[in-house]
């Protein structure tokens, strides 16, 4: 392989976990410092940015300590940011665990506004497309207008669960207020998606598709 391609995932060590690690020598944290990029450092230490950071590394350091759940990472880290209103972006799938999602930050006091993936049930036919094998009359996903009304909704933070792949594109671009990521969606293993990534896995899909070129 072309060393020359080698990035992050490509690291044995990870040294940059600590400030005396070892780094390999494509590495991009030999050479950095912050104060050698003034927009980064810019947009680091502007005040949203900065309480984004400090708001995370708290949820993150807590959950790690405390192992919770990122249910509970999120609401910590929710409250830590200042929000007040929760936007909830989530597959029409998952409606059930959108509404128990609702249930629980609207316990722990926030104001929730949801979107579910097929609002607006718009077809192939509304864009001016023909439709794919699933029919003419097939809801598509609507990320932009799920982006559109919660933007209306003026959110503090968004939270994503399970929105298609692509879909959930769309709707990141779209939104204006920040957004996390509670659930991915993943048919197979029960929407717990890093199962396919672990090579003990029974499934054996990493093993299969790091060997293999599949077409479905
Ligand atoms: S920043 Fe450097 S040490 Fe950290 S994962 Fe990337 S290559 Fe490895």
């Amino acid at each position: 392989m072309d060393q020359s391609t080698f990035s992050c995932v490509d690291c044995a060590v990870n040294g940059c976990e600590y400030r005396d690690g070892k780094h390999p020598a494509f590495c991009p944290t030999t050479d950095f410092k912050l104060s050698d990029d003034p927009w980064l450092k810019e947009q680091c230490e502007d005040e949203e940015g900065y309480r984004i950071i400090e708001s995370a590394a708290y949820s993150a350091h807590v959950a790690h300590r405390e192992t919770l759940s990122h249910l509970e990472e999120t609401v910590i880290f929710a409250r830590k940011m200042g929000a007040k209103r929760i936007g909830i972006a989530a597959c029409v799938s998952l409606a059930d665990e959108a509404r128990a999602a609702a249930r629980v930050f609207r316990a722990q006091g926030f104001e929730v506004v949801g979107a579910i993936c097929k609002m607006g049930s718009i077809t192939f036919g509304d864009l001016g497309v023909p439709p794919d094998e699933r029919g003419d009359d097939a809801v598509l996903c609507n990320p932009i207008y799920q982006a559109k009304v919660l933007n209306e909704a003026k959110t503090d933070l968004n939270v994503v669960m399970g929105l298609c792949a692509g879909h959930d594109a769309l709707f990141l671009k779209y939104a204006e207020s920040l957004c996390t990521l509670l659930t991915a969606k993943d048919f197979k293993f029960d929407h717990c998606s890093i199962r396919a990534l672990r090579p003990d896995d029974e499934s054996g899909d990493c093993r299969r598709l790091s060997q293999e070129r599949v077409e479905w």
